[in-house]
């Protein structure tokens, strides 16, 4: 891979990243304004289903910045758009489409399929 491109997929990781940590510190604010007095009991069930739900996507994005962040230090390091199962290089198709992969298309799927059949 050469630089424009490391150079290219560290922007694309970043804004990326940006966004989600503004995202993760927007939802911990509207939780902590949510969190109060309720009146009503209908109110409380309501807002802990809504935290719930809160806390379903902050773990989704927490899990999703380590890998942005593990993407990031492998463009580091030189091995970024490199399978880590057979060592080809992965398509900038896909790498584009989601630049956090660490597999090509081909493992991928042999890997789905190995997953569908329950042996790993
Ligand atoms: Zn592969």
């Amino acid at each position: 891979m050469n630089e424009k491109k490391r150079e290219y997929y560290r922007s694309l990781l970043n804004e990326q990243l940006k966004e989600l940590m503004e995202e993760a510190s927007k939802t911990l604010s509207d939780m902590t304004i949510t969190e109060g007095e309720f009146a009503d009991p209908a109110d409380r069930a309501t807002w802990e289903s809504d935290r719930n739900f809160l806390l379903r996507i902050r773990e989704r994005e927490r899990k999703l910045i380590t890998k942005i962040r593990e993407a990031l230090e492998r463009i580091e390091e030189g091995t970024f758009g490199i399978c880590e199962r057979c060592e080809e290089p992965i398509s900038d198709k896909r790498l584009e489409a989601r630049p956090v992969t660490t597999l090509c298309i081909k493992c991928k799927q042999e890997q789905e399929d190995l997953e569908k059949r329950g042996i790993q």
